[in-house]
């Protein structure tokens, strides 16, 4: 079976996606994969920062067969410093529903906001949006901008950013083939309200992209 053919449903789903190929075989004896669910009595403490440096950019769109890609201009430096080190903004993409769970809870989205260090290591952040009453319209820019074909969109990170949320951090892996460990994930505690509409929009684009939850092993959930 050929590496892109991998999908969400059927023969080529996540359950088989350990066996297309070599290179996609930690999915199944990775003890480091993601998502998880985080159960928040196990969390514990600690010392870690993280502080974001983003700013309003304009976004190259990329649509890809079960997302679509934010890419930043090369223009502006979009970043976050986590424990003193530097990590670039690559993309932003999104899955739904949530791909991490909390106390085994769905939300109705998860925004990956994918980093790269100078070594070339990867940090996600994760932001989930759930669809509430009173809910906003998230990066509603996007929404007319991927109806219209339009290739790029102005957004501003912060916007999907409570900066005075805890963080959760744990090691875990890539969530899509090859799900690659080594990954560092924060995962934002504060759940974006989201409006009705922008989750319909985003549903057009994205189906049940969501890889199932995966084994917590050995491994520690942090709270910043
Ligand atoms: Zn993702």
């Amino acid at each position: 079976m050929k590496k892109n053919n991998w999908s969400y449903m059927g023969s080529s789903g996540p359950m088989f996606w350990g066996g297309m190929c070599s290179d996609f075989m930690i999915s199944d004896i990775g003890e480091e994969q993601s998502p998880i669910d985080i159960e928040e009595s196990e969390v514990c403490d600690c010392n870690d920062k993280v502080n974001f440096h983003y700013t309003e950019d304009q976004f190259t769109i990329v649509i890809e067969n079960h997302t679509f890609r934010l890419y930043p201009s090369k223009a502006k430096s979009q970043y976050l410093v986590f424990n003193e080190v530097s990590y670039k903004l690559d993309h932003i993409h999104a899955h739904i529903p949530s791909e991490h769970t909390l106390n085994h809870r769905y939300f109705s989205m998860e925004w990956h906001f994918v980093h790269k260090n100078a070594r070339g290591n990867i940090l996600v952040l994760a932001v989930w949006g759930n669809v509430e009453d009173e809910g906003k319209e998230c990066f509603s820019d996007i929404s007319g901008k991927l109806s219209r074909k339009e290739t790029s969109v102005l957004l501003n990170p912060n916007d999907m950013i409570s900066k005075h949320s805890n963080i959760f951090t744990y090691r875990g892996s890539l969530t899509t083939p090859p799900t690659s460990e080594g990954v560092t994930w924060l995962i934002l505690r504060d759940i974006q309200p989201m409006n009705l509409k922008s989750h319909l929009f985003y549903s057009c684009f994205l189906k049940n992209n969501c890889r199932p939850i995966q084994k917590l092993n050995h491994r520690k959930v942090k709270k910043i």
